[in-house]
């Protein structure tokens, strides 16, 4: 894959008359001695040290943000990150010399609202670019001239849009959202807490049941935060009811319905037309090895849409210079506080003491560095089945880890292109410039959700989807400098390629370019002219994402994000507070609750609980 995106890129510099721009010039892509140097600069020290307070194993924005929370504590934190770029899954790579790409991570709106103004994540860079629309769905018809679905924040335009496909619907849009976003405020206080610890209150010390007891506030308090009182407010503001708590106890029946049935059910409950029903459904099977007619795809949805940016709820934007600066920005605010933070510092092991208590890591270069407590940004297989022994661990709760179920339907293909792509539905003006679609999530092969099912049946047969679920995002028609003038980066987000092909092929390079091929064709199908304006493109296939980023089976949330998976059980029954059978080692990562997504709530919450037990510890 590397030689191919080589070989393009020398194309690309012919084609342009560029020179070979200079990739380490990104705050992101830094050699292991420059990010020591520009964190020294933020105020951090670049000496890995013998022995710290705490130590987190992985630098992806969870790990970040945790290190950022216990630094600002007076806990001295070491990260140690074992690729040569920080952010995990939420970075920024010139795959192809001169082209930025969000190469994994590409949109934001999950991240806690907190983080923004704790770590003051604005000063140390971070810059939003919300997007107004934000989604577009062409639509080819055999029988009729190309149409097209675009939805945006200003309820009457979106309206009249979707009055093309069904004046009913039109007419129900409002309502939809004022629905879902009140099921969403009920859901919003359980993502800043860990999750009830029942053990404790069963059974635990008096200290643990009032801790437990404590816990409970947020699953109270659940329901009772901004529900919509008037239908007819679009939900994507903040709007609260007069009584909250009664809105919640009458919705109870239906909201429980959605968090547990699939996502087809609950749409044709509101709305009759494919089109718009297929667009609202992509959120539901997105990162899931599902279909949309799988119970439990409702919660998905649901998780995709409880962000907010810039205060509107539900809306997703880019970061400007792509993923990995926000990344870089929570890593200056964690050193600008004394974190000390390396890049290819790979941890094999978690160092434990003759009591079984967590005292540190081992590094791959044989470097011991001991510290008081180890939280792993890490997923959950790799901290438990390989970073610690086994017969450390209790056997029922290694056999969960290995249980969870991490198969993964997300092929992600970044693209490097020399100009915009034009839609049949909504052809570019002459200058070539961007239009208000250009900067939405583009939804392809979204006529109907029989599609997306059609697409998750073929891979449930180990075949990548023939006509697969595509969006197509453009990031740099909104912030031109990720790509040189007149070019362009294209994400396409696609699903459904099975981890293992039918009759254990391999995902070689043959395969994966066949599969690229077909979404190509997809795309020149709504925009042509697309395939002649490829320069160059990085296919990331689940074993790819497994291999570059450590996601296990490639899944992007560290582990389905399905009901069974999900709070008390994530990352297994009874190990759902961050803590885990190791005393001294917290989990930080999407493993554990709310899961996935740029979201930094696991980072956040376990910071509070190590910082909780490391301030006990002291004081013995
Ligand atoms: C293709 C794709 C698209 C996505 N799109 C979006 C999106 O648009 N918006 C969104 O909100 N979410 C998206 N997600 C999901 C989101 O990116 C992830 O859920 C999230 O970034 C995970 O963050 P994390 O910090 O928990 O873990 P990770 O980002 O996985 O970080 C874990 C870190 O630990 C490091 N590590 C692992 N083992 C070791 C070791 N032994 N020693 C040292 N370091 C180690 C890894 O290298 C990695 O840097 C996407 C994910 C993918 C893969």
């Amino acid at each position: 894959m590397a030689g191919h995106c080589v070989a393009m890129a020398a194309g690309l510099r012919a084609r342009l008359g560029m020179g070979c721009p200079s990739c380490c010039l990104w705050d992101w892509h830094l050699s292991p001695g420059l990010l020591g140097a520009r964190l020294a600069h933020a105020g951090a020290a670049g000496q890995l040290q013998r022995e710290y307070d705490a130590v987190v194993i992985g630098a992806g924005h969870n790990g970040l943000v945790a290190a950022a929370y216990l630094q600002r504590a007076g806990v001295r934190t070491a990260v140690l990150e074992k690729r040569h770029v920080l952010g995990g899954a939420a970075v920024t790579e010139e795959i192809v010399p001169g082209f930025k790409f969000s190469r994994a991570s590409y949109l934001l709106s999950l991240l806690r609202p907190q983080i923004y103004a704790e770590l003051e994540l604005q000063r140390h860079g971070l810059r939003v670019l919300p997007r107004d629309p934000y989604s577009f769905t062409p639509v080819l018809e055999s029988r009729r001239p190309p149409r097209s679905l675009l939805l945006g924040h200003d309820m009457a335009q979106t309206q009249r849009q979707i009055a093309q496909f069904s004046e009913k619907d039109a007419q129900a849009y409002p309502e939809y959202e004022a629905f879902m976003g009140g099921l969403v405020s009920a859901l919003d206080p359980l993502l800043d807490a860990p999750p009830v610890d029942t053990a404790a209150l069963g059974q635990g010390s008096l200290f643990q049941r009032l801790r437990a007891l404590r816990a409970l506030q947020p699953l109270l308090r659940s329901g009772t935060s901004g529900m919509p009182g008037d239908p007819k407010q679009p939900c994507r503001s903040h709007t609260t009811s007069p009584s909250p708590g009664l809105a919640l106890v009458r919705q109870l029946p239906r909201y429980y319905e959605v968090l547990t049935a699939p996502i087809s059910k609950i749409l044709d409950q509101w709305f009759e037309s494919e089109p718009l029903k297929a667009t609202l459904a992509t959120d539901a099977v997105i990162g899931a090895m599902a279909s949309p007619h799988t119970p439990g795809s409702g919660y998905v949805l649901l998780h995709h849409v409880m962000g907010e940016l810039e205060g509107r709820r539900g809306a997703w934007g880019y970061v400007a210079g792509g993923m990995g600066a926000l990344s870089q920005a929570i890593a200056c605010a964690a050193a600008a506080r004394g974190a000390h933070i390396f890049a290819e510092k790979m941890v094999c092991h978690v160092v434990l003491g003759k009591d079984g208590q967590a005292q540190g890591v081992l590094l791959q270069d044989g470097t011991e560095v001991r510290s008081k407590v180890v939280l792993s940004n890490a997923s959950p297989q790799i901290t438990f089945l390989e970073l610690v022994p086994q017969e450390q661990l209790p056997k029922d709760f290694v056999q969960r880890i290995r249980q969870t179920d991490t198969r993964s339907p997300v092929t992600k293909i970044n693209v490097a292109v020399d100009r915009l792509p034009s839609f049949l539905a909504v052809p570019n003006a002459r200058d070539g410039r961007p239009l208000p679609h250009h900067q939405c999530s583009i939804h392809l092969n979204c006529e109907g959700t029989h599609l997306l099912h059609q697409a998750f049946t073929e891979a449930t047969h180990g075949r990548p989807s023939s006509r697969p679920m595509i969006e197509l995002c453009i990031p740099s028609a909104l912030d031109p400098g990720l790509a040189p003038q007149g070019c362009h980066v294209v994400s396409l987000f696609t699903q459904y390629t099975p981890s293992v092909l039918a009759g254990g092929q391999p995902w070689d390079e043959q395969a994966k370019n066949a599969y690229a091929d077909t979404v190509f064709d997809c795309i020149e199908a709504y925009a042509p002219g697309f395939k002649a304006s490829v320069i160059g493109r990085d296919i990331l296939t689940p074993p790819d994402l497994e291999r570059i980023f450590g996601l296990p089976g490639g899944n992007i949330f560290h582990g389905g994000m399905s009901l069974d998976q999900l709070y008390f059980a994530r990352p297994a029954p009874s190990y759902s507070g961050y803590r885990s059978p190791v005393p001294g080692l917290y989990l930080c990562g999407s493993g554990a609750h709310p899961g996935g997504g740029v979201m930094g709530a696991a980072g956040r919450n376990a910071a509070q609980v190590a910082l909780e037990d490391f301030r006990r510890l002291r004081w013995q």
